[in-house]
């Protein structure tokens, strides 16, 4: 199936671009993503799914939009506070592109229900903000063989990691066991500002898109830690661990990353 004028139109400044191509823009219509939270990483991150033309989109988050969320969380605005964030968003993103299929999940994702939520999809996009619910999305994607985008941001500081399950290091791989309980202060204790976690929240989504199009050198076994303060960039190299809970026994895939 070939794109619209309407969809030609829509993306043509990407079309555009040496390393996209007519048919990079179908395999971004025709995949699915799960994002996971819709906060500070998770509006960039739905923002620019959405508005590339990813096909099908779901956004989880339980939480209802709070005062406190607006100045980080462009994706909701004053008037919906109280209402739930992935309700929120969906309604944003079906203003921005009515031609993506837009699935608010008010959920809380948990052990319980991580493996169904991420199952089928060709992307997970890792938006929370615990390092539990890193492990568990972590895990699932592992166990489902989904692509991961992992991130964190606090402060002035985040962190960027792809993931292929099978192929490249997952979170665990790379992080075995979470911080020990207080030695990590939360967003609410540290803080975050905005345009922070909005530059974060967009490597993520260029990851993510770059692993659903197959362009470009997603960042498979690196970590990206970025220092706002002066702008550093630092690229840890990661591997994969031998008798990674979640990874060891993924099996390779047959066909190589291209
Ligand atoms: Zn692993």
């Amino acid at each position: 199936m070939t794109l619209t004028d309407a969809e030609l139109e829509r993306y043509s400044r990407q079309l555009v671009l040496p390393e996209w191509s007519g048919a990079a823009q179908e395999r971004l219509r025709d995949a699915s993503a799960i994002v996971v939270g819709a906060g500070a990483l998770g509006s960039p991150v739905a923002t620019y799914l959405a508005a590339a033309g990813v096909g099908r989109l779901g956004i989880v988050d339980e939480d209802a939009v709070e005062l406190s969320n607006l100045h980080r969380q462009p994706l909701h605005f004053t008037p919906d506070i109280g209402v739930n964030k992935a309700a929120s968003a969906a309604a944003k993103l079906a203003f921005l592109n009515p031609e993506v299929q837009v699935e608010p999940y008010p959920a809380r994702l948990d052990e319980r229900n991580a493996e169904a939520i991420v199952m089928g999809a060709d992307v997970v996009v890792d938006c929370s903000d615990s390092f539990e619910t890193r492990y568990v999305v972590n895990d699932a994607a592992c166990a489902e063989r989904v692509d991961l985008v992992e991130a964190g941001v606090l402060g002035f500081s985040g962190l960027v990691l792809a993931i292929r399950p099978g192929e490249s290091a997952c979170y665990r791989c790379s992080f075995p066991s979470p911080p020990l309980a207080g030695a990590v202060p939360s967003c609410r204790e540290a803080g975050v500002l905005g345009a922070m976690a909005g530059i974060v929240g967009a490597i993520q989504a260029l990851e993510a898109i770059k692993l659903l199009a197959g362009v470009g050198a997603p960042l498979l076994d690196r970590i990206l830690q970025l220092d706002g303060h002066d702008m550093g960039q630092t690229i840890v190299v990661t591997s994969r661990r031998d008798g990674c809970e979640a990874c060891a026994r993924v099996p390779v895939a047959a066909e190589a990353y291209h």
